[in-house]
């Protein structure tokens, strides 16, 4: 069997050449990395649910006329994107109070924003990925204006459409981190919503509970992980519900029921 070419490996995906020109593979990986990078871990099963979560946010996306960098999933680990130039901004996207603005600005978690926020961190391993102004991002040119107005709105749409989407199923959007490329025609280019979406890079909490159904849970070492990832996957409607407690969340359950299998 000839061995795919990798494009690149990244902390939670590794990205192969596509099948044809200006196509990728994006494989999904059971690492997880937390404060960049210095804890590390894994948790089992989960690029296996976060390729199925995306692939379900990105094509309900697509159908609100969101342009994503989805083509389609090839198998259990794997989908099939456009390759895109990426854009280094990791845009961030808030509702709620949690995280980093908690911390930075002293506002508790979990208290509401005035307004949905937006923010944008410049994509940097080696800085810790800082967050900077519009200013910057136009005075480097990483984006110009247009891509930016492209990159805000859209980022709107899909906390309006997520957001929605969430609730139906229990569960409060608090914040989220998009990515987005650029495609080329000839000279011209257009911004599409590229990486992808899934508890890795949310903050999911259960309506009823507060219970977190994210990587908070690994990066503040809570436990049950797995099941909160399954949790999600679940109530989309993705996994199966059989041999599973429904309705309410009760990690605790899932905890022994897994040990039982
Ligand atoms: P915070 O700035 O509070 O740490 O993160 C805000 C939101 O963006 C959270 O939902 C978090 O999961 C997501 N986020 C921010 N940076 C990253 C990142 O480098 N990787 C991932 N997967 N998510 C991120």
């Amino acid at each position: 069997m000839s061995r795919r070419r990798q494009i690149y490996e990244g902390k939670a995906k590794i990205l192969y050449e596509g099948p044809e020109p200006g196509t990728l593979i994006q494989y999904f990986k059971d690492d997880a990395t937390a404060f960049n990078a210095q804890k590390r871990g894994t948790i089992n099963g989960k690029g296996v649910i976060n390729n199925r979560i995306s692939e379900y946010v990105f094509t309900r996306l697509a159908h609100i006329g969101i342009p994503t960098h989805f083509i389609r999933r090839l198998n259990m680990r794997e989908q099939l994107v456009r390759q895109v130039e990426i854009i280094p901004i990791e845009v961030v996207v808030r509702n709620v109070a949690a995280g980093s603005i908690s911390k930075r600005l002293g506002i508790p978690e979990g208290e509401p924003l005035p307004h949905t926020l937006i923010e944008y961190y410049y994509k940097d391993d080696a800085l810790g990925d800082p967050m900077v102004a519009e200013e910057h991002i136009a005075c480097f040119g990483w984006a110009n204006n247009e891509e930016m107005q492209d990159i805000s709105s859209m980022a709107i749409r899909v906390n309006d459409f997520m957001c929605g989407m969430f609730a139906t199923i229990g569960i409060r959007l608090i914040d989220f981190k998009l990515e987005f490329g650029r495609i080329w025609d000839g000279d011209y280019s257009r911004v599409i919503l590229a990486d992808e979406i899934s508890p890795d890079g949310c903050r999911l909490w259960d309506m009823a509970t507060g219970e977190k159904l994210d990587k908070d849970r690994f990066r503040r070492d809570l436990g049950g992980e797995e099941e909160a990832y399954q949790e999600v996957a679940r109530r989309l409607g993705l996994l199966d519900n059989e041999g599973g407690p429904s309705e309410v969340l009760d990690l605790g359950a899932h905890r022994k029921l897994r040990t039982k299998k």
